[in-house]
């Protein structure tokens, strides 16, 4: 299946086709028409199966089709990942899709000056990729609302319990009131996986690669 095919905005296949993207990965084929459709998803799949693309391309597509001014207080998509390295991939990856589009990302992460990521979100961001520690921070000091947020992506699920993020996870939960599209991606599944997943998903598409 192309992306062509997809019924994707020019400008997201435009940049599709500079990343050398042809055909969609299995995991792409399985969750892009249902994410597509706004249902939530939870999905089993490793890194390196192309999972990036598969939950980032159809919130982008969600987005260009309702365009919203951009504010702090109007993030539009939270990825939440367990850790730095991999929120800056996801953040560089979507910005790679983005490129032809006014849309913002950014990542915010421990490890680096709170006040350089204040500055980044005070002038509005439409993507925000996060680890949950750091996030909480921003929004305990209101640098960030999560209120209005319309997608939400728990990526590496199960490394984010494991490493004992599971309070703040909760906690985003709690500060988001708008009922986002949630999708989920892990790559092992657990009992305590498996009570997250059903205390907040609603009707979620499985899907296995
Ligand atoms: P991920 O599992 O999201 O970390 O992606 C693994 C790698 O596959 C990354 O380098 C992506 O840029 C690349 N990738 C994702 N989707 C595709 C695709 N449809 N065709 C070719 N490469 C892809």
């Amino acid at each position: 299946m192309s992306f062509a095919s997809q019924n994707f905005s020019p400008e997201i296949v435009r940049a599709l086709t500079e990343c050398g993207y042809e055909k969609l990965t299995p995991i792409q084929a399985q969750a892009i028409p249902h994410a597509r459709r706004g249902s939530d998803i939870l999905a089993n799949a490793q890194t390196g199966t192309g999972k990036t693309a598969a939950f980032s391309l159809p919130i982008i597509q969600q987005i260009l089709e309702k365009p919203k001014s951009r504010g702090r207080f109007n993030v539009r998509a939270l990825i939440l990942a367990p850790t730095r390295e991999l929120a800056a991939q996801i953040a560089q990856n979507i910005a790679e899709y983005t490129k032809y589009t006014d849309l913002k990302t950014a990542a915010i992460y421990g490890g680096t000056k709170m006040s350089s990521q204040e500055r980044t979100l005070e002038k509005g961001v439409d993507i925000l990729v996060a680890t949950p520690g750091r996030l909480i921070e921003h929004v305990d000091l209101k640098n960030v609302s999560l209120t209005n947020i319309e997608f939400l992506v728990f990526d590496e699920a199960d490394r984010m319990l494991d490493m004992g993020f599971i309070t703040d996870m909760r906690k985003v939960m709690g500060e988001v009131n708008s009922n986002p599209q949630i999708m989920m991606f892990s790559a092992t599944s657990s009992k305590q996986m498996n009570a997250l997943a059903s205390d907040i998903l609603r009707k979620p598409k499985r899907i296995m690669v």
